[in-house]
């Protein structure tokens, strides 16, 4: 099928469930009532994007705080109580991050009740994002290992430990996020990609790696208005990417200023396109989402194009989200409907 729909992975969480509209959300619930709420809300996410028309759904993030954290919160070997200040994506924000005191090891499974969940109650395609290695190196302080890349490294292990448990678990794709790849692009080459490699290896299911300019946040978009009139980070880490072996890249494109030409260097991936800007309210229309692939099938070849949307869609509302991935499953219908 041509166009298939799929979103960047993160959906608002229902305000019984966490505090709306918030990327680091409290709970509202505990112990056993927020595990079951938190299935609850996954069962709601993948119902969403299957009525939205959705190919290849997700379970929408509903069962962690944040795309890092909710990751390490499975982690030994990081003190979370002491908090330190950090500059993460090269000062783009202070944040207080935990310390890595000690060798990292996974306390057991991060994601299998959501997966399982989700699995059993879909027949559509399964993804499930997990942090990428470079990301998570860049948003913890280390006090064990010395050395940024060993610990990426050892954080590789503790992922693809549980990708290739997912992909026991029925996952069909999994996906690795990496914004930190749009700040260290001399680094991708060098590691990040070795990195990624390391977290996949053994995998036969689809992976992806999602290199996103964030969510739509202040300090993201303060950050977007001093990148100049053509976003050209991509242009630097794509060739390597085109080298690797994961199988699909989502980028930024609709109301991006990443020149669409740079696309073409993916040559060999499925390309996820950004079709739906996260960073603002206003709802595509089917029409727009068309004409986006329409630019872009003349860069990528269509039987390569995934309709995607910019980033996740976490700190949104929830009527605007929902109405975004109305927007995306109407609008890849159309383009199929007119290119296919
Ligand atoms: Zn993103």
């Amino acid at each position: 099928m041509l166009f298939p729909a799929t979103i960047a992975g993160s959906l608002p969480k229902p305000s019984w469930l966490a505090e709306p509209n918030k990327l680091w959300p409290q709970w509202k619930l505990a112990g056993d009532e927020l595990a079951a709420a938190k299935l609850d809300a996954t069962l709601l996410a993948v119902k969403l994007q299957e009525d939205a028309g959705i190919d290849i759904v997700c379970d929408g993030e509903q069962s962690r705080q944040h795309f890092v954290h909710g990751f390490l919160d499975y982690v030994d070997g990081i003190d979370t109580k002491t908090k330190v200040e950090m500059g993460i994506r090269a000062d783009r924000y202070k944040a207080m991050v935990p310390v890595v005191r000690g060798a990292l090891t996974l306390k057991g499974r991060m994601h299998q009740s959501e997966a399982r969940y989700a699995r059993a109650h879909t027949k559509k395609k399964l993804k499930i994002t997990l942090p990428g290695p470079m990301t998570i190196a860049d948003t913890i302080a280390d006090a064990h290992y010395g050395d940024k890349v060993k610990m990426a490294f050892a954080f590789a292990d503790l992922l693809n430990q549980e990708a290739r448990a997912l992909q026991a678990d029925g996952i069909d794709v999994i996906q690795f996020d990496e914004p930190a790849f749009n700040v260290f692009m001399d680094e991708v080459p060098g590691w990040g990609i070795d990195a990624l490699h390391r977290a996949i290896d053994g995998l036969t299911c689809t992976t992806a790696v999602h290199i996103c300019y964030g969510y739509g946040i202040k300090a993201n978009i303060d950050w977007k208005n001093s990148l100049g009139s053509e976003w050209r980070q991509y242009e630097l880490i794509f060739p390597a990417l085109a080298n690797s072996r994961i199988n699909q890249v989502s980028v930024e494109c609709i109301n991006s200023r990443v020149p669409l030409k740079l696309l073409s260097r993916l040559e060999g991936k499925d390309v996820l396109i950004g079709v739906i800007d996260v960073a603002t309210d206003e709802v595509e229309t089917p029409e727009r989402v068309a004409q986006v692939i329409d630019d872009v099938m003349k860069v990528v070849p269509k039987e390569r194009i995934v309709a995607c949307t910019n980033c996740g869609m976490a700190p949104m509302r929830r009527d605007i989200a929902e109405a975004k991935l109305k927007a995306l499953g109407a609008g890849a219908a159309l383009a199929r409907q007119r290119f296919g």
